[in-house]
């Protein structure tokens, strides 16, 4: 039996990278549901690639569009968060790869979790915001959560079933992104198009200026908080540039687990995707050798201040950390339209988090989207008025 799989941003960066792994395994995997929010030109090339029954897209005008020029094939087109929530809670999807970028991954998360459908989770915003309600959900359904996210999926594999309680420590590994050696002066000049070269990974655009600032590393944290259930005091970054060794795990007796490899995000998704099986494939072994040599250093708080207020906003808790994310995802959109300096994202974050009273605790759905709205509204003011946008 084949598993269905629905991907939630098949026309991103993993959406693509997780098709070409789902090609190389035609035989174990049908891709059942699709699901972009404008690019129907990509989306119509896939649908007809994988020959795809079901695909969703954000509005109903693109919608119409689709399903014209879909005409020719048997498959359904749906629409919006409603069209992203049926396609997860088909009968017949067995997994979800949630995708999509930002706050936007939250609610269909949850409800692939209580139609009990195993999730593979890229969409770390979804764990930052909603992290203890999703794992909750995913608890009391017997669901489980498999990261995409490679530092994740690396700590995932280190700590293959061990005993929660012998784990001293999660390391997780970052490049350090383009400017990991910027003096404090240069980071005010930095140009969105500089930010958006990237010396390891290829990604989206948003992740990565969160690359850029760090704040990826802190987002990750929060995920790694909630995914493995390690409070923030026992949760390190380390600055990698080579980004070859994945994250590791620190046990109690003094021994340490890294995964390693190529920076290539294929191996973590086809890794989500057959959990708990391993497949072969034809991807380049890594070769140490040629690598030579392998660099550790300590990310540097003062220069990337993003680091620091997502340690922060994780050991506030409650919608601190939603509140966090929504006024960084302005901050770049800002930043990448030129409203605002590179520096000022950092800058707009922790005023947002100032002006925020927190609700502690474990907030519900409506709390966190609630504090996700107020943040935007704030990051919005905030930049009109003090940053020039
Ligand atoms: P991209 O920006 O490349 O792609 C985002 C995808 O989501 C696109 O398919 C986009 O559609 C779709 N999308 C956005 N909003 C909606 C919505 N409301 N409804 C339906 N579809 C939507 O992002 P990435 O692939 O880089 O990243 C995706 C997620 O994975 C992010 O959360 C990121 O942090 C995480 N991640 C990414 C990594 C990477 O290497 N890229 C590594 C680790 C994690 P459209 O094209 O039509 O706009
Ligand atoms: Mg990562």
């Amino acid at each position: 039996m084949k598993k269905n799989v629905v991907i939630l941003g098949s026309t991103g960066s993993i959406g693509k990278q997780a098709l070409e792994v789902i090609g190389w395994h035609r035989g174990s995997l049908r891709v059942f549901g699709l699901a972009a929010y404008r690019n129907i030109e990509l989306l119509e090339e896939q649908v007809r690639a994988f020959d795809v029954p079901y695909a969703a897209v954000g509005e109903e005008a693109a919608a119409k569009v689709l399903q014209e020029r879909l005409k020719d094939v048997r498959t359904t087109c749906l629409v919006g968060e409603a069209g992203l929530l049926e396609l997860v809670r088909h009968p017949e999807a067995d997994l979800v790869l949630v995708a999509v970028s930002g706050t936007a991954g939250l609610r269909p998360t949850l409800e692939a979790i209580s139609q009990r459908k195993p999730v593979a989770l890229a969409n770390k915003e979804t764990l930052v915001a909603g992290g203890s309600l999703v794992m909750k959900a995913a608890l009391a359904n017997g669901v489980p959560v498999i990261p995409v996210d490679s530092e994740h999926s690396a700590i995932h594999q280190c700590l293959n079933n061990e005993n929660r309680n012998d784990v001293a420590k999660l390391i997780i590994t970052g490049s350090g992104g383009p400017f990991r050696e910027a003096s404090f002066e240069e980071l005010q000049k930095v140009t969105p198009e500089a930010a958006l070269r990237h010396p390891t990974w290829q990604m989206g655009t948003k992740i990565t200026i969160d690359s850029a600032t760090l704040m990826n590393k802190g987002l990750e944290v929060i995920e790694a908080r909630w995914l493995f259930e390690v409070d923030y005091d026992r949760i390190e970054v380390i600055i990698h540039p080579q980004s070859i060794v994945h994250s590791l795990v620190a046990y109690k007796d003094g021994a340490v687990l890294a995964q390693l490899g190529w920076p290539d995000m294929r191996v973590p998704i086809q890794y989500a995707l057959f959990y708990p099986e391993r497949r072969s494939n034809n991807l380049k072994q890594l070769d140490l050798a040629s690598v030579r040599s392998l660099t550790f250093e300590k990310p540097d708080l003062k220069r990337f201040p993003c680091l620091r207020l997502a340690y922060e906003a994780g050991k506030i808790g409650g919608t601190m950390p939603a509140v966090m994310n929504a006024a960084n995802e302005i901050a770049v959109f800002s930043f990448l339209k030129g409203e605002i300096p590179f520096m000022s994202i950092s800058a707009v974050i922790a005023e947002c988090m100032e002006l925020h009273i927190p609700q502690t605790g474990e907030p519900d759905l409506d709390g966190i989207l609630a504090a996700d709205r107020w943040s935007r509204e704030q990051a919005k003011k905030v930049i009109k008025d003090r940053h020039g946008g």
